[in-house]
């Protein structure tokens, strides 16, 4: 009888946990092919919750899409912004050896998510000395859905197939896979890092105050054009792939990676459809440009320390019927040494290849 309770005792008791740093066989992105690997988590500290010492995934949190933003930029209380903040996840998994094998495709999206995550913010650490502690320590929103309350009935929404990073909450909100992805958004290494490009230009341009977005008839599609681009070339920094996002959604793959098919002259003819995210793309391609010749991470520094000077531009002449991308551009080249200006000279003409862009510091 007590040889049973031994194996009732094992067999169906307290499920095993693993201690960190943990292990886990995921679906990961190498060089840009997603295959089964085994890979190591540095950050997190509790897998069953999805928690660890650079953020936490919670599920469940319904954003609320009746806040009224401007009393919440004015105040800095982000209290309204959620009607659910969201719970703690649970991870579903079993071990292996010691590795961590999950059990349901949303605890491999959620392991997937984390990974991403971690080695996008290795990178901005090695290279940037960024401490979250100090710029912010994001929450990473796993499903979460959308609510809207009119009169009496409380609608709620979920999107599907997208990312965002929700800068009035300083969060990611990575929404509900579909069955158009073929690797999951949210495990996708080169979307988690152009998310979390986002953020870096949130840091950088704006110091974290969403009120700088908001000029009374300010051009905003080009903020939101070159925010884009900037994600995106910094993704390719990030992952150093640039075909990362077809992965996911091969329409994605022409209107995204990077060189795209057109330039400002050309941008009218061009085959995208997403509006701004079509210039932005044009200065994509320009930074990957130049960084063939000065790397990736030279060319980040120089955005780095651009986006400060640009957003004095921005609140200057963010109104004027003259405000482009060549104000932004300007700013980086200042920042460059004398042989990085040439490099960053012959990219950004090449690209933006039109009068009205004006690059003072290139004559
Ligand atoms: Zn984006």
């Amino acid at each position: 009888m007590k040889f049973i309770f031994l194996i009732l005792l094992f067999g169906c008791g307290q499920r095993q946990l693993p201690e960190a740093p943990y292990r886990a066989r995921i679906i990961a992105s190498v060089g840009g092919n997603y295959v089964a690997k085994v890979v190591d988590y540095t950050y997190l500290n509790d897998v069953v919750h999805m928690r660890g010492s650079i953020g936490e995934i919670k599920g469940h949190a319904k954003v609320n899409l009746n806040a009224d933003y401007d009393d919440v930029v004015a105040t800095g209380n982000t209290d309204q912004l959620y009607k659910t903040v969201g719970n703690s996840v649970e991870l579903n998994f079993h071990l292996e050896s010691n590795v961590i094998i999950p059990n349901d495709m949303a605890s491999m999206e959620m392991l997937g998510l984390y990974y991403g995550y971690e080695q996008t913010i290795s990178f901005w650490q090695k290279e940037f000395d960024l401490d979250l502690d100090v710029s912010g320590k994001p929450v990473l929103h796993f499903n979460p859905e959308l609510a809207y309350t009119s009169s009496q009935e409380q609608t709620v929404g979920t999107q599907k197939m997208n990312a965002a990073f929700f800068s009035t909450a300083g969060d990611f909100l990575f929404y509900k896979t579909s069955d158009q992805e073929e690797i999951p958004i949210k495990m996708n290494y080169g979307i988690i890092a152009h998310e979390f490009g986002h953020y870096v230009f949130h840091l950088r341009f704006a110091n974290n105050d969403d009120s700088v977005y908001k000029l009374a008839n300010g051009k905003t599609t080009e903020i939101d054009g070159i925010n884009e681009g900037v994600a995106d070339f910094l993704s390719y920094v990030v992952t150093g792939s640039v075909n990362e996002f077809e992965k996911s959604l091969p329409a994605l793959g022409e209107q995204r990676s990077m060189p795209v098919s057109w330039t400002y002259s050309s941008l009218m003819l061009a085959s995208c459809y997403g509006s701004y995210y079509c210039k932005g793309s044009i200065l994509a391609s320009a930074l990957h440009e130049a960084a063939q010749t000065l790397g990736g991470v030279p060319v980040a520094q120089l955005i780095w320390d651009a986006l400060p000077y640009f957003k004095e531009d921005w609140r200057n002449y963010g109104t004027t019927s003259g405000f482009d991308y060549d104000y932004f551009l300007n700013r980086i080249v200042e920042q460059g040494s004398a042989s990085q200006k040439i490099t960053l000279c012959a990219s950004f003409k090449k690209w933006f290849d039109k009068s009205s862009i004006v690059l003072g510091d290139c004559s």
